[in-house]
């Protein structure tokens, strides 16, 4: 069923453990998660990018596949499908009104003041309609042209400000990960992780984890994360399966050439969820 992300989160914080955000880029992906997901009788978040919803043709079309599929293989766990990196609150406000049960606003470029009003402005919105919301303070890396990777290290006082002020469901503060991949080792600050979580008192999100080791993985769920996000892992295994499909037949039919990376991200999301359940 599709819910939002409250219940799950709040669970796998009492518990130790974290909910997956697989980013899904088109059908097969959507289903092949949910078809896991459902075989491990585990919760999981859908994130789908502004890119990735408009390359599926928008937010309606994400909102009633994810539906559609949910009902046609008769998926029985809880599913979030939750909006990754909104940048404005029309945005936002878009996917709601299509049918998301979460949405992250991302303000992290913003001064902190202004990140808060556009955060509020969001929740206003969304908390009404059931939906929940996701915040980032500092600047997770990744980008390109920036120096430290992009990295802007979260403040512990900024977190506690933002929280306060905004009352948002749950914060990502950006302590060292990069999205995609990492250039060195990545070096996560788990000791602020440790003390924003218990400082907040909520589920904190883990993006970039593409690439972090399991051992850091797990220290990140027992410093208060309770959502990790992951789409370029999926990403990878799926183009290695493809390329090699493709330079080995001779196939055109394109539910073959798209589903020949089935069993690889299939594999690769089992994988992901079955550590992030920290048993
Ligand atoms: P990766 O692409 O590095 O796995 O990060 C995903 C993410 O954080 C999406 O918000």
């Amino acid at each position: 069923m599709l819910v939002n992300m409250k219940e799950m989160l709040y669970k796998a914080k009492e518990n130790n453990y974290a909910v997956a955000q697989l980013n899904i880029n088109n059908l097969e992906w959507t289903k092949y998660i949910l078809e896991v997901a459902n075989e491990l009788q585990s919760p999981v978040i859908l994130g789908v990018s502004e890119g990735a919803n408009k390359y599926m043709g928008g937010p309606k079309v994400v909102a009633n596949m994810v539906k559609g599929l949910i009902e046609e293989l008769n998926i029985n766990i809880p599913v979030a499908l939750h909006l990754d990196h909104g940048k404005s609150f029309e945005m936002c406000k878009k996917v709601i009104d299509a049918g998301y049960t979460s949405v992250m606003i991302d303000g992290s470029k913003l001064p902190l003041e202004e990140n808060i009003s556009l955060t509020k402005e969001v929740i206003e919105y969304a908390e009404p309609r059931g939906v929940t919301v996701e915040g980032e303070v500092g600047g997770i890396g990744g980008e390109e042209d920036e120096a430290n990777d992009g990295i802007r290290f979260a403040k512990i006082e900024d977190c506690i400000q933002y929280v306060n002020e905004t009352h948002v469901d749950f914060l990502a503060p950006a302590l060292g990960s990069v999205h995609g991949l990492y250039k060195g080792e990545p070096d996560i600050q788990f000791e602020t992780m440790k003390q924003v979580g218990e400082a907040t008192g909520l589920p904190l999100v883990l993006h970039g984890a593409t690439g972090i080791p399991d051992e850091d993985i797990k220290e990140a769920i027992s410093c208060g994360t309770a959502k990790i996000n992951i789409n370029t892992k999926l990403q990878m295994v799926w183009n290695e399966a493809v390329r090699k499909f493709i330079k080995e037949n001779e196939a055109y039919d394109p539910r073959k050439v798209i589903g020949s990376g089935e069993k690889a991200i299939k594999e690769a999301a089992k994988e992901t969820i079955i550590l992030f359940q920290n048993r």
